[in-house]
């Protein structure tokens, strides 16, 4: 017999089965999970919102996972990298408006000019700065090497997803070769933490042939693995990758967005005091997405710093938003979002994980 929602929600811990009962919450019964969530945050890492300014460094991957809008295979996909000077344009904007931290993303690239070039921007960045704007990465699976190769040039944040936790499901989404495989993505994870980094995970949310199940493992494999951060989201469908012939197969997207927000609920209620972004693909079904997350757990935030005449090749799915705003405007309308949604900004702080300092024995 299935326990009631709220005896679950009064538990410390939860089993696989406790997670299946609050990620199928019907309308009403997903109101008291997002109200201990909300409450769970507000007293474990308060109100307050932490903003990485993201820069999409480069479309160009050497990977062709079935579901990206930017893989390889994706012939149509116009190819671009942000030169050094506008790399160091966007971190000045980020520094000077206090938005405490920059996130670069990029499609997965390991030869030698591409790893020195990261490097030799994590170092300006320090340099521009006096080391006071905080830097993620989000660059794929990389040698132990160029990990700490790049840390030691100042990047002490890292973002891998794992994508889906459950490693059958993983051979369904990428190609079954050494370049895509799910034992390395592990390794890298594990690689990222011993090297030093606050290591970051995440999956996709509403994927073909995921069920509830696997959902609940994915938050399972959070737990497990100890994890400082997590950014995760719907999958959208995007019309040049193998994947959109199950197109017809996936829930709606407004079902995709509420599965994704309990999600963050349910995480947040699992896992009080790591960090959580309110992620760009939730905005992409719901204009106030990401506000929604934080108002349900979510203390993390990426606004879009890509020079605008980039956005649009940065296509990882359909409707992407923020294609066209510059930075000032999607810095004002985001402000007053997010007190509308009873957060306030973290200006000028890293905003790191309380997490990761807690096992690093720091407070
Ligand atoms: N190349 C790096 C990597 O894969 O780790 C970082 C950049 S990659 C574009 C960032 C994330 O985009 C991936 O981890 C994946 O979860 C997400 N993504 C890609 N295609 C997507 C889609 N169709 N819908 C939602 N998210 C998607
Ligand atoms: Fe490349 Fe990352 Fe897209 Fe995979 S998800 S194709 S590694 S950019």
């Amino acid at each position: 017999m299935t326990k009631p929602l709220e005896q679950i929600l009064s538990q410390d811990s939860f089993n696989k089965n406790d997670l299946v009962t609050l990620l199928n919450a019907d309308e009403q019964q997903r109101q008291l999970i997002f109200a201990k969530a909300a409450e769970i945050k507000e007293k474990y890492v308060g109100k307050k919102v932490f903003y990485r300014g993201l820069i999409e460094f480069s479309n160009l991957c050497g990977k062709n996972c079935y579901y990206c809008g930017i893989r390889a295979g994706n012939k149509n996909a116009h190819r671009y990298e942000v030169t050094p000077e506008e790399v160091m344009e966007a971190a000045r904007y980020a520094w000077e408006n206090k938005f405490g931290s920059i996130v670069i993303q990029a499609g997965e690239r390991s030869d030698k000019n591409f790893v020195r070039r990261i490097s030799e921007v994590l170092k300006q960045i320090r340099e521009m700065s006096k080391g006071e704007l905080g830097i993620t990465l989000s660059l794929g699976e990389q040698t132990e090497k160029t990990y700490r190769e790049w840390f030691e040039s100042g990047a002490h944040r890292y973002l891998l997803r794992i994508e889906v936790s459950n490693p059958e499901l993983y051979g369904k989404y990428h190609p079954n070769d050494k370049k895509h495989d799910y034992q390395k993505r592990i390794e890298s994870l594990q690689l990222l933490r011993k090297v030093g980094y606050q290591v970051g995970t995440g999956v996709m949310i509403g994927l073909p042939f995921q069920t509830t199940e696997d959902l609940a493992d994915d938050l399972i494999f959070f737990r497990d693995f100890d994890i400082d951060m997590v950014g995760m989201g719907p999958y959208i469908e995007h019309e040049h990758t193998p994947m959109y012939q199950y197109k017809d197969q996936l829930m709606s997207k407004i079902d995709r967005f509420y599965l994704s927000l309990k999600m963050v609920a349910v995480l947040r209620i699992m896992m009080k005091d790591i960090n959580i972004a309110a992620t760009t693909a939730m905005q992409a079904i719901d204009p106030l997405g990401r506000e929604k997350a934080i108002k349900v757990g979510a203390n993390i935030i990426m606004p879009n710093l890509t020079p605008t005449s980039y956005r649009e090749d940065y296509l990882l799915y359909e409707d992407k938003p923020c294609t066209d705003e510059d930075a000032e405007e999607c810095k004002r309308c985001l402000e007053a979002r997010i007190h509308m949604a009873g957060g306030e900004i973290g200006y000028g702080e890293w905003g790191d994980s309380k997490h990761f300092r807690k096992r690093k024995g720091e407070n």
